[in-house]
Parts: structure tokens; sequence; C-alpha cells
């Protein structure tokens, strides 16, 4: 286990005038890259050989360095832990990170410092941890069945740790339940332990809105939570194969073929401006509650999964607790970033200026972990 106090005594070996961003290559690392340049700081991709030319293709945002690693794991090992330190490098984590080098990982052995609350981190890879956080905001969520036996609606199926909605399936009985749980065991794309690990959840029918916030130790105003504030920057949907797309079957062949969840890529979506209070509301509570569960909270970007209905109510069904991909929709700002920023913010430069600002209050160690 890597204790605060090492992360904190490896920050403040670095030079701080010469403080770099970096991050693997993947998720939204383009988005950061040129975010962090905006600001002014040093680059540095963690890279695959591979992968290295879809980089050098942008150049307002390709990385200043690269470090080339041959599997994202390797960043564990002592050697290139070293290389980070020695570049005065904060990470930035992003999806991609979390799921390659693991969130066990980073938090047992990774001494780098990274942008942002581990624990975070931890409360989002664990669907119970993080069903406790929304419940302890206070806010809509969908009911949750123990057992199939209580199935008693229609209901979606998920996996434990299942990335990005794959494998997903929908069921309104306990008998539908057990026939298609059957049907995959025997096709082999699921196995007897996932079955003992899915969560039951209620299906949520409305419109899905995925509120991208952010929570800033560095500048005040309103919407308050702790000794900070919470900031709206961008809205996004995803589009789900094949779910999204089935209204373009006729309907006597929608018959045969089964929803599926997996996120393809995102769109950019505006809410009525009579449901912002509700929205900006969501993120308050979610800040506070984490700031009561896993204090010193949940610093920087961060992302509600939620279904508006037509009673103009938001179910909040996830949370992501680092910055989504569906901020790679804004590079140049949001509908939203623009009332806030008098110049183009996008997620990504939003991380790098509250950097520079905790810099420059001499308030970095607030900022990482
Ligand atoms: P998740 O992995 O939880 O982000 O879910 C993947 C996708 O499944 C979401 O983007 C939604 O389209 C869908 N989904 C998940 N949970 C629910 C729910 N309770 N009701 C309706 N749709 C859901």
């Amino acid at each position: 286990m890597i204790h605060r106090e090492e992360i904190l005594r490896n920050l403040k070996r670095y030079d701080h005038k010469k403080i770099k961003i970096g991050t693997i290559c993947s998720h939204s690392a383009l988005q950061i890259f040129h975010g962090a340049r905006s600001e002014g700081f040093g680059t540095v991709g963690i890279c695959t050989s591979d992968r290295r030319f879809a980089y050098e293709a942008f150049q307002f945002a390709k990385p200043d360095e690269y470090i080339t690693v041959n599997h994202y794991q390797d960043l564990i090992k002592e050697e290139f832990q070293q290389q980070l330190l020695r570049r005065n490098i904060v990470i930035i984590p992003h999806g991609s990170f979390v799921e390659y080098v693991g969130a066990e990982n980073l938090k047992k052995e990774f001494r780098v410092p990274i942008y942002g609350n581990r624990s975070a981190l931890e409360f989002e890879g664990d669907r119970r941890k993080m069903r406790a956080w929304l419940q302890d905001a206070g806010i809509k969520t969908p009911r949750e069945y123990s057992d199939p036996s209580k199935i008693d609606r229609p209901c979606i199926i998920k996996f434990h740790g299942a990335r990005g909605g794959r494998g997903f399936f929908v069921v309104d009985s306990e008998k539908r339940y057990q026939e298609e749980v059957g049907k995959r065991i025997k096709e082999g794309t699921m196995t007897k332990s996932d079955a003992e690990e899915v969560t039951i959840q209620e299906l949520i029918v409305g419109v899905r809105y995925y509120p991208q916030y952010f929570y800033s130790l560095m500048f005040d105003g309103e919407v308050k939570a702790g000794n900070g504030r919470v900031e709206l920057l961008g809205i996004d949907r995803r589009l789900e194969s094949n779910v999204d797309d089935l209204y373009r079957i006729p309907e006597r062949a929608r018959a045969f073929v089964e929803p599926s969840y997996v996120v393809t890529g995102n769109l950019p979506v505006v809410l009525r401006e009579s449901l912002l209070p509700q929205t900006l509301d969501l993120g308050r509570r979610v800040t506070e509650a984490s700031l009561r569960l896993f204090p010193p909270g949940m610093i920087g970007p961060f992302c509600l999964e939620t279904v508006c209905t037509d009673d103009l109510e938001f179910i909040t069904f996830e949370v992501s607790a680092r910055i989504v991909a569906g901020t790679n929709l804004y590079p140049e700002g949001s509908p939203y970033s623009c009332y806030l920023f008098s110049e183009p913010m996008s997620t990504g430069r939003r991380m790098a200026r509250e950097i520079k600002e905790g810099i420059h209050k001499k308030r970095l160690a607030d900022l990482v972990s």
C-alpha cells in the first residue's frame, strides 16, 4: 500500500516550475495533451510503439515526449515509475489508464503523483461502493434486486466489472432471467461465477443524459460544495450498439433481435434550461457525499449517467470518477463551459488550469494523491 506521505514526498522533490502532465495514449489523451499544452505545460505520452503514429498524426495534441512501454501494466515497474518521477510528471488518470494499470495496482504500488483522489477510483470500480455513494448523495437511483425471484418489472442485468455495457441484457421475470443466464452459460459468454455476481437493476425508461462535472478547489463561486465549487462543463449521451439504432429495423424483425448496450461513441446534447437547477444539484450532492465518504472528495472531473423520465426527474445509475470519453466532444469548450470561462475550456484544459492554479497558490499537494 502506497501512503499519501510517500506521494507527497515525491511531489516535494519535483521542480514545480517544470511540472509535466502525463497519461497513457488512449481514451481522452489527445484532449488532455491539447489542454495541458494550452496552459503551458510540457506533456508526456506513455505509449506502445504501434500507437505512436496515431498521436503524431495530430500536431496540436501530440505529446512533447513519449515513454515507450510494451504493456501498459509495465508502468508499475520500478524503472518506469523512476522515469515518471524524474520528469516531474503529474499523471491524469482516464478510463483506460485505470483499466490498463488496475485500480488495485494504483493503490498498492504506484508512487507517482496522480491528479485527483485515488479513493474515488476505488468507489467507481466497485458497484456496491458506487451505489452507497449515490445513495449517500440522496439522489434517485434505480431499484436493485438482491435475488432474481424478486424481479417484478423489466430489469437490466449488469456484469461485475463489465466495461462499456458489454454483455448486459434485459429480462422481465425470474423465468426469463434463468433462461437467458442458462443460454449464455451454454454459449460460453457467461460463467457461473459471473451469474453469482451480476447486478439486477430496474430498467429506467426515458432519455439518457450524461452531465460532465468538475469539482474545483481553486475557484470560488456557485455551485458550492465543501471548500470548492462544482462546475457543469458539458453534457453528452452515448451511442450504444445496437440499442440506439434498433428503431431502423422493421417492427416485425425487432422481436428477434436482442438489444445490446455496447458503447461505440458519443453525441453532444443540451438540456432544457429549466432542468439545469436539478442537474447542478445532482453534481453538488454527489460531490458533498464524496467529501463525507472519502475525503478530500471527488477532486476534478466526474460524470453521472442519468435517465430523465417524462416526469422530468433524473434517475442516476452510474458515476464515473474521472474524465470520461464523452468530454472528447468539446476540445474547444461546450455550450456550458463557455459561460464559465472566456476561452475555449475542455475538461483536459480545465484539469491543467486547476493544476496551474494549484502550483501558483502553492497548493498542488491538495490536488494530487
Ligand atoms: P453502464 O455500464 O452502467 O454505464 O451501462 C451501459 C449502458 O446500459 C448505459 O449507458 C445505458 O444505456 C444502459 N443502462 C445501464 N443501466 C441502466 C438502467 N438502470 N436503465 C436503463 N438503461 C441502463
